[in-house]
């Protein structure tokens, strides 16, 4: 699978954090005024059913296949005042259903295609139509949206003269028009050459009006017929879906409950509507009864799909592109979340329910706990990913408290390390070749050196040492996947101008850790913005993903005689990490590109004394990364740790364990884990060979995690390349 195609099919998977309100206890209270409308009452649930509705006449009287025009308009405003909304057929069948927050989504079909539908008196819509009467209805109610799908056979609406006209009216009216057969035959009793000929001809007979592409790969079955062994086969040649007669709400195509082909409606007639909806004959509003059914509630936003935890969601098949939020009370229970992709059309992503602890409610950040805001963009560029910004017109309680992130990619990140020289040199090209030639696909690259210097050029920054944007050009169009590394709080040179940016000494000056390295301030927002301004700029030059290292406080040296900005009495040092990250997230999203970071293995291993020092605490940064890339080198585990003589000598367990704790910690924010693997031979006294990395992969698959990178400071990795693809 070459990277390219790794790259299209990077998706996005959201999580919702909620802060221990149970979702039941919610309602409508904690919503911000003035948002939502007062109508709204059920929370957003995008794994609810949808009642597709299925008429056949419209006329004067109401009988069996006829609804009364007064019923019908009933109907229409009885929909509309419940929050209901008109989406297509083919919306519906694509995951594409987008309404506002709290509307609900309603398809309107009609069977058979008689005048009563639709008819002309005058060259104008006949008022006394299915359709004349919601056109009346549109104009006072225009949101309620225009679908509605006609199922035709070779007489459409019975018009003699006006079959074409009728059907531009539809098209040009935003309705739809399905199959139901060229001869309103019974598909159940026929062969599959049959099947086929009534089928194709309707769509024959459409086009030989001048029609062209016209959709009908929607089909309802005439009596139910559904067609057997060969004539399915048949069939599903010619159309995507099936809808039978009754009698249930729809589930939703990415339901494991939905099968394309076995559809169900609900008939609009008095008995369906009480069992249903448990609407009275002609009542036109509200209904407060509980329903037999939990409908599909709109969270607002088309590329999120929300999904609440009582639904017991195990698998599903989300379309390409579409995010799926999973409430806070599922994250609970949920231990990981994975995705896989099936073919170009879906994505398989299954929730493995393991675990009931919740590692989120002290991390929780106050601001945040009312609600987030946020809206699409539009825009989902060139990587078919979508973002938000953070600022809009749709709110949602703190149980959806929204951190859409990306989701690694469901492939594997095999990568090496390149440091700027080696990037613009010739080694550089050979690299990357062998890197190519031995299965690996990722180069994760220094945008920045460790003494702050830019390997790139802008305007305000000279000289530059090299520029490494034809080299990010170069590799890309090879189809390799570039990380920008970024180290972020350890430098030089920007706190030799702008010495305010750094931590400062208490003694007065700037503070130096015991290497004698200047370290910037996390908790100066001046500062926050220029490490995340590096991230854009490293975005803007098409790096596929942006890395973050050193993205801690300085651990060693005369920590006493730091002076922060930030008020040690009030926050902690991870709060400070977490609200950059955050901050970094934020301005990100926009941008499309996903975020990971660098983390000290040892924070896995023993996370409170060293998050208090370091402010990595991996369960409180995770819900803002994409990737965690944890540092859990086996060598950096002194002789002795946790009785091993020799960690370095123990590539397969200390990779492995290390890696566990972090899928442990971040288990249910998405955040994938993708360690750094040692290939240096750094206190190693076994042999140094490709089966010292090969264990190290071992141990970090057999851990979960989704890929790796090699860490070589010289970007030697001769006994990498054996085991690197494997
Ligand atoms: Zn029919």
């Amino acid at each position: 699978m070459s990277i390219r195609r790794l790259v299209s099919v990077f998706v996005f998977v959201g999580v919702v954090l909620g802060f221990g309100v149970p979702v039941s206890g919610v309602g409508g209270a904690v919503l911000p005024q003035g948002v939502i409308s007062a109508g709204v009452s059920a929370m957003p649930n995008e794994l609810g059913r949808v009642p597709i509705l299925e008429y056949h006449q419209v006329g004067p009287k109401e009988e069996r296949w006829t609804r009364s025009f007064e019923n019908f308009r009933g109907d229409l405003e009885w929909l509309y005042n419940n929050d209901y909304r008109a989406v297509s057929i083919g919306d519906f069948a694509e995951q594409r259903i987008s309404l506002p927050y709290g509307k609900k989504p309603v398809v309107l079909t009609f069977d058979d295609g008689g005048y009563t539908q639709l008819n002309f008196k005058n060259g104008k819509i006949d008022p006394y139509t299915a359709v004349g009467v919601m056109d009346e209805f549109l104009k006072k109610y225009p949101d309620f949206g225009p679908s509605a799908v006609f199922y035709l056979n070779n007489a459409p609406f019975k018009l003699v003269d006006d079959k074409a006209k009728a059907i531009e009216y539809l098209f040009s009216t935003g309705r739809q028009i399905g199959n139901h057969t060229m001869t309103h035959a019974n598909l159940a009793k026929m062969s599959d050459s049959n099947v086929e000929r009534e089928l194709s001809r309707l769509d024959a007979y459409v086009r030989s009006f001048g029609f062209r592409d016209v959709d009908l790969s929607t089909l309802s079955y005439p009596f139910g017929g559904v067609p057997r062994g060969d004539g399915m086969k048949a069939m599903k040649k010619y159309v995507k879906l099936g809808l039978l007669v009754g009698a249930d709400p729809a589930s939703v195509p990415y339901s494991v409950n939905y099968d394309p082909y076995f559809v169900p409606r609900i008939q609009a007639i008095d008995s369906e509507w009480k069992r249903w909806f448990k609407r009275e004959p002609r009542a036109t509003s509200g209904s407060a009864a509980v329903l037999p059914f939990t409908p599909f509630v709109s969270d607002g936003n088309p590329d999120i799909i929300t999904i609440l935890s009582e639904t017991g969601l195990k698998k599903t098949n989300v379309r390409k592109g579409v995010q799926v939020v999973v409430n806070g009370s599922l994250i609970k229970k949920t231990s990981s979340v994975r995705a896989s992709v099936e073919d170009d059309r879906t994505l398989q992503i299954s929730l493995e329910m393991k675990k009931e602890r919740y590692p989120y409610e002290d991390c929780a950040d106050p601001d945040a706990a009312a609600y987030i805001e946020y809206k699409k963009t539009g825009v989902l560029g060139e990587r078919k990913v979508g973002f938000f910004d953070w600022s809009g017109i749709v709110s949602l309680p703190k149980t959806f408290l929204h951190f859409v992130r990306t989701m690694s990619r469901p492939e594997v990140v095999r990568g090496i390390y390149f440091t700027g020289s080696t990037a613009t040199s010739d080694a550089g090209k050979r690299l990357v070749d062998k890197l190519l030639a031995s299965g690996g696909n990722t180069v994760v690259v220094d945008i920045n050196e460790g003494d702050g210097a830019l390997n790139y050029g802008k305007p305000d920054h000279k000289p530059i040492l090299r520029d490494i944007r034809a080299n990010i050009a170069e590799w890309k169009g090879k189809g390799i996947y570039v990380v920008a590394r970024i180290v972020a709080f350890k430098e030089r040179v920007v706190s030799r101008a702008r010495p305010d940016l750094a931590i400062r000494n208490v003694n007065g000056g700037v503070w130096r850790d015991n290497r004698g390295s200047v370290w910037l301030d996390p908790s100066n927002p001046q500062t926050v913005q220029y490490v995340i301004d590096m991230a854009k700029e490293a975005s803007a030059m098409g790096v596929d993903e942006v890395q973050f290292d050193y993205v801690r406080f300085p651990t060693e040296g005369n920590l006493g005689a730091a002076r922060f900005m930030f008020d040690a009495s009030k926050k902690q040092k991870w709060e400070v990490i977490r609200d950059f990250l955050k901050e970094a997230r934020t301005q990100l999203i926009p941008l499309g590109v996903p975020l990971g970071a660098d983390i000290f293995g040892i924070v896995g291993w023993q996370p409170a004394p060293n998050y208090r020092t370091t402010g990595q605490r991996i369960e409180c940064i995770a819900p803002y990364l994409d990737v965690i890339y944890p540092m859990g080198y086996p060598s950096h585990f002194g002789p002795g740790f946790g009785g091993h003589a020799n960690p370095a000598d123990e590539p397969y367990y200390f990779t492995w364990r290390t890696a566990q704790y972090f899928v442990d910690y971040a288990a249910g924010t998405g955040a994938a884990i993708r360690p750094w693997l040692q290939s240096f031979m750094y206190r190693v006294t076994i042999p140094y060979n490709s089966s010292y990395i090969s264990e190290q992969i071992r141990g970090a698959f057999g851990a979960g995690s989704q890929g790796f990178v090699l860490w070589n400071a010289g970007n030697t990795y001769d006994v990498g390349w054996a085991v690197i693809g494997r």
